[in-house]
């Protein structure tokens, strides 16, 4: 027998790098024929996270030969591909990277990914903040700070804000998702300067001329790890039963129960809580729109089918 089991590091073209849990060896793996075998397709059946059984082949190979029970996943829809990415496994949290400017900062694209986040905790972090922010986007994080999500300002061009960001981080396993431009690789090299080297060395072998941002990589820093997601341009929320969008709403969760119709979808359902707190300015009307937007988006994704 030489069953190991390890943690997945990053898979880059069916080749998974697994640092062994015994001694923290490096392994390239493949997956062994069919034993991952699940009803559900998948763009990846395996991410940076993931704990898996690995016989070891070589000193420095192996065939994964299972992947061991997860305790959440943080999956978006692949447009491209018409199929769900798994992005990262077994995370204690969500760190969704925005910019003040340079792109725009964009409210629905947090929202999408709080959707995607599901019951994994998440925080905001708003990069370049050496840019002037308008009172618009003020008000904004104060919404999203009062739905009980922390929220971080830092700029990783000044090294401003990282304190607090370090604290939240401490003993962690964090993915970081962000639209591409908005600096998370800066963010990253701040908060481990040694990360862009780190992820290039294993790299190097399996991932000749590549753009290391493509994949999701793990990178432990001693105290805290991340997982550093590919830069995206737009992120959609994978097909869920539509009454789940709403519970990733806190404040339209907290009323959901008070609709006449049970689900409620909150649309245009005669006698809708929701509804009637969005009219009398309870629920931010933005907020309201975004989550009108996702069902919408999904209902979309399914007609595809
Ligand atoms: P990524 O695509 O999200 O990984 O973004 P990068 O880290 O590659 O940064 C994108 C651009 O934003 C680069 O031109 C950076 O120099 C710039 N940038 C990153 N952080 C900051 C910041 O804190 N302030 C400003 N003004 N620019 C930044
Ligand atoms: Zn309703």
């Amino acid at each position: 027998m030489n069953g190991i089991t390890g943690l997945v590091l990053q898979g880059i073209n069916n080749i998974y790098t697994v640092s062994s849990d015994s001694d923290r060896n490096i392994l390239h793996c493949r997956i062994k024929g069919k034993v991952l075998g699940t009803s559900e397709r998948m763009y990846n059946p395996i991410a940076p996270g993931d704990l898996v059984q690995v016989d070891q082949t070589a000193s420095q190979h192996g065939m994964i030969t299972g992947v061991l029970e997860r305790r959440n996943r943080l999956i978006r829809w692949n447009m491209k591909r018409k199929l769900p990415q798994l992005l990262a496994a077994n995370i204690d949290a969500v760190i969704c990277v925005t910019s003040v400017d340079l792109p725009p900062f964009r409210p629905r694209f947090i929202d999408r990914v709080i959707v995607c986040a599901g019951d994994i905790p998440i925080a905001i972090l708003v990069n370049k903040d050496d840019l002037s922010m308008d009172r618009m986007m003020l008000e904004r994080l104060d919404t999203y700070r009062e739905l009980g999500y922390p929220v971080f300002r830092v700029s990783a061009a000044a090294g401003t804000g990282f304190d607090c960001l370090r604290e939240f981080l401490q003993h962690k396993l964090t993915a970081v998702v962000g639209q591409s431009g908005v600096g998370k690789s800066s963010v990253i090299n701040r908060l481990i300067p040694a990360a862009s080297q780190r992820i290039g060395d294993i790299s190097v072998k399996y991932n000749r001329g590549r753009h290391t941002t493509n994949y999701a990589a793990l990178i432990d820093a001693g105290t805290f790890s991340l997982i550093d997601t590919p830069g995206i341009r737009e992120i959609q929320v994978p097909p869920m039963p539509l009454p789940e969008i709403g519970s990733c709403f806190p404040e339209i969760d907290a009323l959901a129960g008070s609709c006449r119709f049970q689900p409620c979808l909150h649309r245009d359902e005669p006698d809708c809580a929701v509804i009637s707190a969005v009219e009398r300015g309870e629920i931010v009307y933005d907020r309201y729109e975004s989550y009108l937007r996702i069902v919408q988006s999904i209902e979309e994704l399914q007609d595809d089918f």
